[in-house]
Parts: structure tokens; C-alpha cells; sequence
């Protein structure tokens, strides 16, 4: 059984008035321990996919199944539960929370998961130590760079191994040496059977992927899973990005 799924997903955002379809009917099963890239240009629907299937916008119409459950109707507080327990995600704009140190965010789901203070600040601090951030923990987020307050967001969305972390754009502010870090992490986590969904527009990093999907008007138009050793150049020659 996929442990996600999009079924005949649709979304509509209305845009002055006007409908804009971002989605227009993506049938997508992630299987447990697949790692999937999403790729395709700007305004095609990757960040809308990302967040249908975590729950925090809802489809104008299909439906989005999490481990068997149908998830797109559960109230906000049941997906809240739900994305505590199960998903892990990093967004684009990082949304770290402004009056916490950075190890504090990290720590923030270790505590809401009721792990006790001090073994949550240890795994804060070696999830940070592994994405070379550990220097930066007793600051504010607004006074890290851009590429910092990355690794941070990716340490908080994997403090609590959730089964399945998705992200968006992941190393797009890095650096070579930063985003090799990012990868290595989610690699690590993929082999500890965590499923991974990462929107990217980084020929590196769906190099890394064992899928990549692309989206192209918000449908998927190629969906393969690879073999590294020649498929980037091919992913690359299909083209278009940005
Ligand atoms: P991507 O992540 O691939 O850049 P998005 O999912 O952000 O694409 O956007 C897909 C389309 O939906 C774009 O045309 C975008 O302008 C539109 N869109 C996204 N969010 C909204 C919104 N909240 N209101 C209106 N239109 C939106």
C-alpha cells in the first residue's frame, strides 16, 4: 500500500476573480522508502502538490490518502495531530519561529512529541551539528543567513524521524558544500526507511532521488524512477526548468 497518495487531484485558486488551476487532476503513490523529486518550472504546481498532501490546503476536488487513511476532509485539528505524529516539512520561506533560538525551533517537536528537555536540546543539537549549524544555536533565526535558517528548518522537520518529510527546495539557497550536507541527510534518512518528497529545481539534488516526477501545467508529465548513472543528463535534456 502507498503510504501517500493523490488521487484525481485538482485545485483551483481563485486569482482576482479568476480561476487559476494549479492542479489538474495529479494521480501520484509514493511507496514507503521511495525518494521522490518533483521538478518541473515555475508556477507548474509543485508547491501546491506539497502542501495538499500534507494537509494544509485542501483540493478543490480529489483526494489525498496518508498510510490507507483519506485525509483531504479530516478537520484542522485531526491533520494537525496527524502532521505532528507523521510528517515533517520544510518550507520554502522556512517559517522558523522568530522569538526562539535556532535550537529552540529544532527542539519545539521533540517537545510537542513529549520527549523530556534535555534529551530534546541533545537531539537538537547533533541534528544541527550534522548540517554544520551547531555554532549558530543559541541565536535568533533572523540573524542567520538564508542558507543557515535551511538547514535549520530541515533539522526541525526531522527532529522526530517522521515517516515522511517533504520539502521545498531543500538546497536551492546552498552553497555545494551546504547542499551536499542537506542531501547526505536525506539520504541517511531514506535509508533509515523515512520517505522523502522534495520540490527542486537542482539537477544535484533529484540526482540524489530514486524518482523524479515532473509537473508541467499541473499535470505529471514524466514519472521515472532512476537508474543515476545516466538518467540526469536525460532529466536535463527534457528541460524547460525555470
Ligand atoms: P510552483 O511551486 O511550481 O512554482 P505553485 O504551486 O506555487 O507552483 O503555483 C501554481 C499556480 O497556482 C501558479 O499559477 C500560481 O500563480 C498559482 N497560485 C499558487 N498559490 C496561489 C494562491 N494562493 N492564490 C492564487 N493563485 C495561486
Amino acid at each position: 500500500m502507498p503510504v501517500l497518495e493523490a488521487r484525481a487531484l485538482v485545485k483551483t485558486y481563485l486569482s482576482r476573480g479568476a480561476p487559476v488551476r494549479a492542479l489538474d487532476g495529479v494521480d501520484l503513490a509514493v511507496e514507503r522508502g521511495e525518494f521522490v523529486a518533483i521538478m518541473g518550472p515555475s508556477g507548474c504546481g509543485k508547491s501546491t502538490l506539497l502542501n495538499l498532501l500534507a494537509g494544509f490546503d485542501r483540493p478543490s476536488a480529489g483526494e489525498v490518502w496518508l498510510g490507507g487513511q483519506r485525509i483531504d476532509g479530516l478537520s484542522e485539528a485531526k491533520l494537525a495531530r496527524l502532521r505532528r505524529r507523521r510528517i515533517g516539512f520544510v518550507f520554502q520561506f522556512f517559517n522558523l519561529l522568530p522569538a526562539l533560538s535556532v535550537a529552540e525551533n529544532v527542539e519545539l517537536p521533540l517537545l510537542l512529541a513529549g520527549q523530556r528537555r534535555r534529551a530534546a536540546r541533545r537531539g537538537a543539537i547533533g541534528l544541527l551539528n550534522e548540517l554544520g549549524v551547531a555554532d549558530r544555536r543559541d541565536a535568533g533565526p533572523a540573524l542567520l543567513s538564508g542558507g543557515q535558517q535551511q538547514r535549520v528548518a530541515l533539522a526541525r522537520a526531522m527532529a522526530n524521524s517522521p515517516d515522511i518529510v517533504l520539502a521545498d527546495e531543500p538546497t536551492g539557497n546552498l552553497d555545494s558544500a551546504a547542499a551536499r550536507g542537506v542531501l547526505d541527510l536525506l539520504g541517511e534518512a531514506r535509508r533509515r526507511g523515512q520517505t522523502l518528497l522534495m520540490v527542486t529545481h537542482d539537477a544535484r539534488a533529484a540526482a540524489a532521488a530514486d524518482r523524479v516526477i515532473r509537473l508541467r501545467d499541473g499535470r505529471i508529465v514524466a514519472d521515472g524512477r532512476l537508474e543515476p548513472a545516466r538518467t540526469v543528463p536525460d532529466l536535463l535534456d527534457l528541460g524547460g526548468d525555470q
